[in-house]
């Protein structure tokens, strides 16, 4: 007959600090557990909790060249260039930093043609670089040089027929444009319709002045009226003429005028049609 099984007194099952260590043991486990689950969603999900991390990556990067092949034209200093494919929703005015989509995106405008007679308007687009030269300096401004000797023999008959025309404006660049749209969109909002998005304003080609006064009232005054009789004579046109604000997309500019050179300002003004028509766009 064995004896009666009966712990013996050092068996070490039966210690009090085993227990405890088991106890601690299992609570490390947990503790280890734990820690690498927290790890883990802190390191591989943090975008969603962190929307301004994702809002700061495309301005992280978008100073770097962007080779975009839906667009032809090199951006290499765009900022607004997203390094992502996102659709295109040109909404600057409303980018948020929790909405990255937001992030203005390359201009899916077609792009025209860069020349005299480039048929650019709000829907269509000249390249960044486009300019139409070569440019010289008249009145402090940069203004294409048939351009300019046309203004110059303007002013002069202007003037002996006692009209004081003068530039107030001419030569404007991609990234000088952009500031005056962006500026204009912060104030009135994105559909204001004076300030040409980047890309599709006619003072980048170089061909274009505005004249004495940015006011509809100009085109009344003795100067607005002496361009609008003899202008078209030197080959300067107005690009945006009252009621066609449907067909140019701009408010009546009276003070806004593009050459085209005599021959073709004239052909212009026989269509009847609005300019961005006649010239093809
Ligand atoms: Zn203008």
């Amino acid at each position: 007959m064995p004896p009666p099984v009966t712990p013996a007194a050092d068996d070490v099952r039966w210690q009090p600090w085993y227990y405890l260590g088991l106890a601690v043991l299992a609570l490390s486990i947990l503790t280890a557990v734990a820690i690498f689950t927290n790890a883990a969603c802190g390191s591989g999900s943090a975008s969603p909790a962190s929307p301004s991390s994702i809002a700061a990556t495309p301005s992280a990067t978008g100073t770097t060249v962007q080779p975009s092949v839906a667009t032809p034209e090199p951006s290499p200093t765009s900022p607004a260039s997203s390094p992502t494919s996102a659709p295109a929703t040109p909404t600057a005015g409303t980018a948020e930093p929790s909405t990255p989509r937001a992030t203005p995106t390359e201009d899916p405008s077609p792009l025209v043609g860069c020349g005299l007679l480039a048929p650019v308007d709000q829907d269509h687009r000249i390249s960044r670089d486009c300019v139409v030269g070569p440019l010289v300096e008249v009145e402090g401004f940069s203004l294409n040089a048939e351009a300019a000797a046309a203004w110059n023999s303007m002013k002069a008959d202007a003037s002996a027929d006692g009209i004081d025309i003068y530039i107030i404006s001419a030569y404007r660049g991609y990234d000088v444009q952009k500031q005056l749209y962006d500026q204009e969109v912060a104030a009135f909002g994105p559909d204001q319709n004076t300030s040409a998005k980047p890309g599709h304003s006619e003072h980048q080609l170089g061909t274009t002045v505005d004249i004495n006064d940015l006011s509809g009232s100009f085109g009344d005054s003795p100067a607005g009226q002496w361009l609008q009789q003899n202008a078209a004579r030197y080959g300067f046109v107005m690009s945006y003429p009252p009621g066609r604000e449907g067909q140019t997309g701009y408010a009546y500019e009276p003070w806004h005028w593009r050459y085209l050179g005599p021959g073709t300002a004239s052909a212009y003004l026989g269509s009847g049609q609005t300019l961005n028509r006649f010239l093809g766009s």
